[in-house]
């Protein structure tokens, strides 16, 4: 459920409600005009819980759905609504961000937690809000992990096609046994502890690199720079975000390094793998496996089905020719309890935001009044 709603602003331009249970799934009809979010890559899965959590939400607001991303070609769609919302292939480029002020849109809501896809800086000199969902069941995207890893080294995938097909030999589905073995966690934020968590279960040791350590990893293991954890692991786990010092920090020089044999999973973004370099290390058996929930060049294929189409990712593809490679349409957050999560708090993050409240998952705040081009003083 929704956390109580705060005080009403003086200049709010919508008035909070209490929560009514029986609220009919479109809201009446308002002498104040109904604010509007328009909603992009909008799933059905989307449109029900958004739904279901703006019924239980303090605010009125009306949801216009859209099923295709956010780009230049379809910006104009979110045309009289005040807030955009948005997921991790919508493009939030400067011009799109132009075309969205001009739109007179002021706030971008993520359905998600990377906002490596956003020009901050852009929406923070056009002067709009941009408010993510930092935390979503980190243990759904732990607990992917984990299953990522155990298939690639159990070799489950293939199994289950191999026994449809009325054969049950063993031969090729030899694993490890993941009690006593290392593995490395590359960054150790949310996902990251809650993974270590989970792998302290399997009686695994745990390495972690990350640059801004914390007290919170070392119950499970011990930190070393990315150089030290490489050669001693023989699975490795990425969990950092995507940044500009982060992008291909697995390529051919940090693949030299690893432990010959040891599996790769990458349930944070695809940018972090250079997938050339990945593909060669999977050609000379340096790479022992890899599982990919997320994809560097995943914009232009995931969230849809191509199963009709002529792929034309040569990379893609021959990366799913490998039999020891996993490849998920990023999917690691998809549960009930993380779609629940992140309904419920792209709604609370509009409701600070139309009462000017203090969010606390906002990326760029605004705390001034800002003045439309109108003419209209509004504060938002
Ligand atoms: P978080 O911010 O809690 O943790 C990220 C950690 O990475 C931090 O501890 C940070 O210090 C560390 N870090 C930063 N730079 C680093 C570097 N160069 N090397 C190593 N570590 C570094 O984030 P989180 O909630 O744990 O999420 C991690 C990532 O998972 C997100 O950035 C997002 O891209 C991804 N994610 C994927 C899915 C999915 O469905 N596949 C869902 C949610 C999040």
């Amino acid at each position: 459920p929704m956390p109580p709603s705060p005080p009403p602003s003086p200049t709010s331009p919508v008035p909070p409600r209490a929560p009514s249970p029986a609220r009919p799934s479109s809201p009446p009809p308002s002498p104040i005009s109904i604010m509007k979010i328009a909603v992009f890559s909008a799933k059905p899965y989307d449109r029900e819980y958004l739904s279901r959590a703006r019924d239980g939400a303090y605010v009125s607001v009306e949801l216009v759905f859209h099923d295709f991303a956010l780009s230049r070609e379809t910006v104009s769609l979110a045309k009289g609504a005040q807030a955009i919302c948005v997921f991790v292939n919508d493009t939030l480029s400067e011009d799109v961000l132009e075309d969205l002020h001009n739109l007179d849109i002021h706030a971008i809501l993520l359905r998600c937690a990377g906002f490596n896809h956003v020009d901050l800086k852009a929406a923070d000199r056009l002067r709009i809000f941009v408010a993510n969902v930092p935390s979503y069941s980190p243990e759904a995207v732990a607990e992917f992990a984990l299953a990522l890893i155990q298939t690639l080294n159990r070799k489950t995938h293939r199994a289950y096609n191999r026994v449809r097909e009325g054969n049950f030999s063993l031969d090729g589905l030899l694993g490890k046994t993941l009690h006593g073995k290392t593995v490395g966690i590359v960054g150790v934020g949310k996902i990251g502890i809650a993974l270590a968590r989970i792998l302290r279960g399997f009686g695994c040791k745990l390495i972690a690199h990350d640059p801004y350590p914390t007290d919170a990893f070392l119950e499970f293991g011990k930190y070393a720079s990315l150089d030290e954890l490489l050669p001693q692991c023989d699975f490795i786990s990425l969990h950092c975000p995507l940044t500009e010092s982060t992008r291909h920090i697995i390529n051919d020089q940090s693949l030299a390094k690893i432990k010959k044999g040891a599996m790769l999973v990458n349930t944070s973004r695809g940018g972090l793998i250079h997938t050339k370099s990945a593909i060669a290390a999977l050609k000379n058996q340096q790479l022992g496996g890899l599982a990919l929930d997320v994809y560097e060049a995943e914009g232009q294929l995931f969230y849809q089905d191509h199963s009709g189409d002529i792929i034309q990712d040569d990379e893609l593809m021959r990366l799913m020719t490998f039999p020891n490679v996993i490849v998920c349409g990023h999917q690691a957050f998809f549960t009930e309890e993380a779609l629940t999560e992140i309904a419920e708090c792209t709604l609370k993050n509009f409701s600070d935001f139309i009462q000017n409240m203090p969010c606390k998952n906002a990326l760029v705040s605004l705390g001034s009044s800002l003045v439309r081009k109108d003419s209209v003083p509004v504060r938002i």
